[in-house]
């Protein structure tokens, strides 16, 4: 039996949040990165989640994370995660 040492494990993960979207969007709209001076703080969106994003390949970190994403987001997100989306599975939140 081998132990490893890894910075995050498993059960560091933050659990998936069924009451509100899990998200953090920018203050000041999408195009806040085009703009000189400080970022804006991270908000993390209040709207109600819709869909459960599962990784079901290990991600950067190696580990199989999941999280809840309202309607909005998730359009944001999937034209983000386009590329890579078969490292996702998606399930509908009722
Ligand atoms: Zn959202």
């Amino acid at each position: 039996m081998s132990r490893t040492k890894k910075k995050i494990t498993q059960a560091d993960l933050k659990p998936p949040d069924l009451n509100q979207c899990q998200a953090d969007k920018r203050e000041g709209g999408p195009f806040s990165f085009m703009t000189l001076g400080p970022i804006p703080p991270l908000k993390r969106c209040t709207n109600k989640p819709s869909v459960l994003v599962k990784e079901i390949k290990p991600g950067k970190d190696g580990l199989m994370g999941s999280m809840t994403l309202c309607k909005d987001c998730f359009v944001q997100f999937c034209m983000l995660e386009c590329p890579t989306r078969d490292q996702y599975e998606f399930e509908e939140i009722k």
